[in-house]
C-alpha cells in the first residue's frame, strides 16, 4: 500500500488553502453560494493580521478591533453559512488541470477548484545572531513577544506601517524604543509617524541597518552601519523586534503557477492563477496594497469567480 493509499482522502468541490482575511472572506461567499468549502487553516490560524494588536482602519469598527478577535469573528461568520475550517497543513500540492491535490501530513485532500490565500511571511534581516536569537530577544511579533520586554531597552528595525504601530505597541512594555530605519524617511502612514514622533519612549537612528545581533543567554547589543558613512557602532539592547516587510509563502507552487520576480502569484482580473480553475487572493497574490479589508475584498472575489467556475464545469 502506498503512502498515498493509507492516508485519509478528502474530495471537495472547492478547498481554501490558508484562513487570513483572504481565504475566510472566499470562505464566506462560498459557503453562502451552497459550496460547502473546507479550509485548511495552515500555521497561522487567522492569518498574520491575527497576530496585530488592534486594527484600525477596518471599516465596522469605530474603536478598532483586535487582530485575533477580528479572525474569530471572520471564522465565525463563515461557519454559520457551513464553511469548513480545518486545522491542517499542506506540506504539497500537486496541480493538474483539473485535478488539484493538497498532501498534508496525515491526509490527502481533492478539489475541483482551489483558492490560494498563503498569505506571507516576516521577511529576515539574514545578519549574523538573527537566527540564533530568535525566541531568545529577536521577534517579528510585537504583540506575542512584548510582555517578555518589561522595562527592557528594545530596538525595531524597519520604518513602515508595522515598524512603527509595533514600535508603539512594544511602549507599553518596554523602558524604551529604538527604531532603526535604513533611510532618513519613514514609509509608514501620517498617523503613524505623529503618534511614533510624539512618543516620550520612542527614538530614532536614521539611515542605519544592523549588521549583527550579539548576546549570551539573551540579545545584549546589535551592531549598527550608518549607509552613507559606513561608520559602525555598538547599540546596547535587549531586544530587537524586525519589522521590514514580507515574504509571499509560494514555495508549494513554484514551477507549477507563474509568479512575480518578487515571487507573488501572478493572477488576472478574474482572480485566476496561470491555471485554470486556481484562484488566488490575499497577500500572496498581492505586492501592493496588502491590507485586511483588500485581502478580504480579493477573497470575496476569488470565491464569485470559482463558483461561476464550478457553474461552467456542469454545464459541460
Ligand atoms: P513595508 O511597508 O514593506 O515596509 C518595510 C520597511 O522595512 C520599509 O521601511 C523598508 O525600508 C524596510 N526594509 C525592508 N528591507 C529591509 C532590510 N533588509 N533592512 C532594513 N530595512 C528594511 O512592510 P510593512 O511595514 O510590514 O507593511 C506591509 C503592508 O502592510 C503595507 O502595505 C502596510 O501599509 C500594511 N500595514 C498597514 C498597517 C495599518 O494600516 N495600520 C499596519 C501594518 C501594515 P524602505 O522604506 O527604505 O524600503
Amino acid at each position: 500500500m502506498t503512502e498515498q493509499q493509507e492516508k485519509e482522502c478528502i474530495y471537495r468541490d472547492l478547498i481554501i488553502v490558508g484562513s487570513g482575511p483572504a481565504g475566510l472572506s472566499a470562505a464566506l461567499y462560498a459557503a453562502r453560494a451552497d459550496l460547502n468549502p473546507m479550509v485548511l487553516t495552515g500555521s497561522t490560524l487567522h492569518g498574520q493580521a491575527s497576530t496585530t494588536d488592534i486594527i484600525e482602519n477596518y471599516p465596522g469598527f469605530p474603536d478598532g478591533v483586535g487582530g485575533m478577535e477580528l479572525g474569530q469573528l471572520f471564522q465565525k461568520q463563515a461557519e454559520r453559512f457551513g464553511a469548513e475550517v480545518v486545522i491542517d497543513q499542506a506540506t504539497s500540492i500537486q496541480l493538474d488541470p483539473q485535478r488539484y491535490c493538497i498532501e498534508t501530513y496525515g491526509k490527502h485532500y481533492e478539489a475541483k477548484t482551489m483558492i490560494i490565500s498563503t498569505g506571507a511571511t516576516n521577511r529576515k534581516l539574514q545578519v549574523p545572531g538573527e537566527k540564533e536569537f530568535v525566541g531568545r530577544g529577536v521577534s517579528y511579533c510585537g504583540t506575542c513577544d512584548g510582555w517578555f520586554f518589561k522595562g527592557k531597552d528594545i530596538v525595531v528595525v524597519g520604518g513602515g506601517d508595522s515598524a512603527l504601530e509595533e514600535g508603539l505597541f512594544l511602549t507599553r512594555f518596554a523602558k524604551s524604543v529604538t527604531i532603526i530605519h535604513r533611510r532618513d524617511e519613514l514609509r509608514a502612514g501620517a498617523i503613524l509617524q505623529k503618534r511614533a514622533f510624539n512618543h516620550p519612549k520612542i527614538s530614532f537612528v536614521w539611515d542605519s541597518v544592523v549588521t549583527e545581533i550579539h548576546g549570551g543567554q539573551g540579545v545584549n547589543v546589535v551592531t549598527l552601519q550608518n549607509v552613507k558613512t559606513k561608520e559602525t557602532k555598538f547599540h546596547p539592547t535587549e531586544g530587537v523586534f524586525i519589522f521590514i516587510g514580507h515574504t509571499p509563502n509560494t514555495d508549494l507552487f513554484k514551477g507549477q503557477l507563474e509568479l512575480d520576480d518578487e515571487g507573488y502569484i501572478e493572477i488576472n482580473k478574474t482572480m485566476e492563477t496561470s491555471m485554470e480553475g486556481v484562484f488566488a487572493a490575499g497577500e500572496v497574490a498581492d505586492p501592493i496594497f496588502r491590507q485586511v479589508i483588500t485581502s478580504a475584498g480579493m477573497g470575496a472575489a476569488a470565491a464569485i469567480q470559482a463558483t461561476r467556475y464550478l457553474e461552467s464545469l456542469e454545464e459541460m
